[in-house]
């Protein structure tokens, strides 16, 4: 998981306010002292941090936070603050043309990951917008880059324009723009070449593309992974392309985080999109509060929330809803309740988006195996379909019958059983308005 250390050092400081019930102008420093040691080892930018931690200290030191009530947890709402302010404060949209297409150039070095990108931008704008995109293959150096290109676009339905390797990539690019006007494309995604380094000769190339298509957007992709160096490449991009945006990839990846915290304020320019995986869906739009919610590990409950909004159906979420109410909740609604879930993602990466969660050390090592759902499953699935519907048939002699069925210990089948009726009976509850459900539910 990414900003894993920074989360840690960031709680421990803010943490050590929290115990004290008054709080000093000293003790306020000593956390800012811990705060800026953490960013810069984060690989945050110098600058950045030492704008961001005289920023906090004023605002902390005032009368009214100093002599309220809950002086740590002002100050705890102040870092949350600048930190998204640090990354942009709100979500920036992609650029759109008035009229079609929209064109989108991609830029950045060898490996940013610029074609994946390319390619789950395409999905995000074909699932999200019914939009039909276009890609030009305008990386002439690097011939497996076309292929690569070609394979993406196979995979996703999405026509790639290309002319080998031999043409010159502006020519390219002119070319590409006729047929997608022919075709009625309203997205061009052109992914141009890439360097292991910012050389003239590849700005140069760039920038000529740049001249001829006049982009709605640059997006220039940069690997997370390489902190400080990829603010560096960022400025360098921006410096001569004046790129429109930044997508942040590998953010999936065990990386310290500093490029996300850094770039908006070094170059001035969004962040966009974030890279979380390799998969064609692994694209996510950049929010900065949510981003400085993970950062403090407050978890990431919107995320979670919009993840769960588009995995479940409204209609299936009200059937359940409505399932809930009546308590007429059956196994069969179990099984399609976790398979549901497992569509959201790996389930420990789910349960790191909840509140407190992301550092809790009872999480830290936390594996849930896919086998146990899958024994969970075989479970249910030995049942008949009466027992399914009516929990209360299953008598012992049934439970030994769905043991051996299913290879599991009767054990495990009596256990996976009162978890149900447990769960059951508190989601009643909670439907019902009362929320000592959730307490014991909790554990409390
Ligand atoms: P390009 O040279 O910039 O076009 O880079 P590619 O698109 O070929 O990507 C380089 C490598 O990074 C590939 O193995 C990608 O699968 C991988 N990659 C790209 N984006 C991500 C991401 O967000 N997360 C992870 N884990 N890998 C990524």
């Amino acid at each position: 998981m990414a900003f894993e250390g920074l989360t840690e050092r960031l709680q421990n400081a803010l943490g050590k306010l929290r115990k004290k019930g008054k709080v000093s102008e000293a003790d306020v420093n000593t956390a800012m002292r811990e705060i800026r040691m953490a960013l810069l080892e984060a690989d945050v930018n110098f600058k950045v941090v030492k704008d961001f931690i005289n920023t906090v200290k004023k605002r902390a030191v005032g009368a009214e936070v100093l002599d309220s009530l809950t002086p740590a947890q002002q100050i705890v709402k102040i870092v949350d603050e600048e930190l998204t302010k640090m990354m942009g404060e709100k979500a920036v949209p992609l650029n759109k043309a008035p009229h079609i297409p929209t064109i989108i150039m991609m830029v950045g070095l060898q490996g940013a990951g610029k074609t994946t990108t390319a390619g789950k931008l395409a999905y995000r704008l074909k699932t999200k917008e019914h939009a039909r995109p276009m890609f030009i293959a305008a990386d002439v150096y690097r011939p497996a880059a076309i292929d690569q290109l070609k394979q993406i676009g196979e995979n996703i339905d999405v026509p790639v324009f290309e002319m080998g390797t031999d043409t010159d990539p502006v020519e390219i690019v002119r070319q590409g723009l006729t047929q997608a006007s022919l075709q009625n494309n309203d997205y061009v995604i052109i992914d141009t070449a890439g360097r292991l380094q910012i050389d003239e000769k590849l700005m140069q190339e760039l920038q000529n593309i740049k001249d001829l298509a006049k982009p709605n957007e640059i997006l220039l992709v940069v690997d997370a992974m390489t902190g400080q160096a990829a603010v560096d490449v960022a400025e360098g991009f921006n410096k001569d392309l004046d790129i429109t945006g930044v997508v942040l990839t590998k953010l999936d990846g065990d990386t310290r985080g500093g490029a996300a915290l850094s770039i908006r304020a070094v170059t001035g320019k969004p962040i966009k999109f974030i890279g979380q995986g390799e998969k064609k869906n692994d694209l996510d739009i950049f929010y900065p509060d949510r981003m400085a919610n993970r950062i403090l590990g407050m978890g990431d409950m919107l995320t979670l929330i919009d993840k769960a909004q588009e995995t479940y159906d409204k209609k299936q979420a009200d059937d359940m809803a409505e399932k809930i109410k009546e308590n007429s909740f059956d196994f069969n609604d179990f099984v399609a309740q976790m398979d549901q879930l497992q569509q959201m993602g790996p389930l420990e990466d789910i349960l790191k988006m909840v509140p407190g969660m992301a550092n809790n050390p009872a999480l830290k090592n936390v594996k849930i195996d896919p086998k146990d759902i899958a024994h969970t499953k075989a479970i249910v699935y030995s049942m008949t379909p009466a027992e399914r519907e009516d929990p209360d048939l299953l008598s012992s002699s049934r439970r030994r019958r769905i043991a051996a069925g299913s290879g599991r210990p009767i054990q495990e089948v009596n256990r996976m059983i009162k978890q149900f009726n447990q769960s059951k009976k508190v989601m009643n509850q909670m439907t019902k308005g009362n929320m000592k459900g959730m307490d014991q539910m909790l554990g409390g």
